[in-house]
């Protein structure tokens, strides 16, 4: 886990970034919703991004349970 600043690739802002882990269902439930891009999946994004996608996670946490995850190249 590295923490470096530089321009996050989700909102543009340059400031810390760190790669996130989250969950191949949960990115795949972001993907499918359009809130991350398929391409930063394994790129390093910033705090208010993490805590963006945190939120929608946890709002639509029944949408997430019947959620098929997404056969993604890089995942794993
Ligand atoms: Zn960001």
């Amino acid at each position: 886990m590295n923490i470096k600043v530089c321009d996050c690739p989700r909102c543009g802002e340059n400031t810390k970034v760190q790669k996130r882990l989250f969950s191949a269902m949960a990115l795949s439930a972001l993907i499918t919703w359009g809130d991350l891009e398929e391409t930063l999946v394994d790129e390093a994004i910033c705090d208010d991004c993490y805590k963006e996608l945190r939120d929608v996670l946890i709002e639509n946490t029944d949408e997430l349970s019947k959620m098929e995850p997404l056969k993604l190249t890089k995942a794993g």
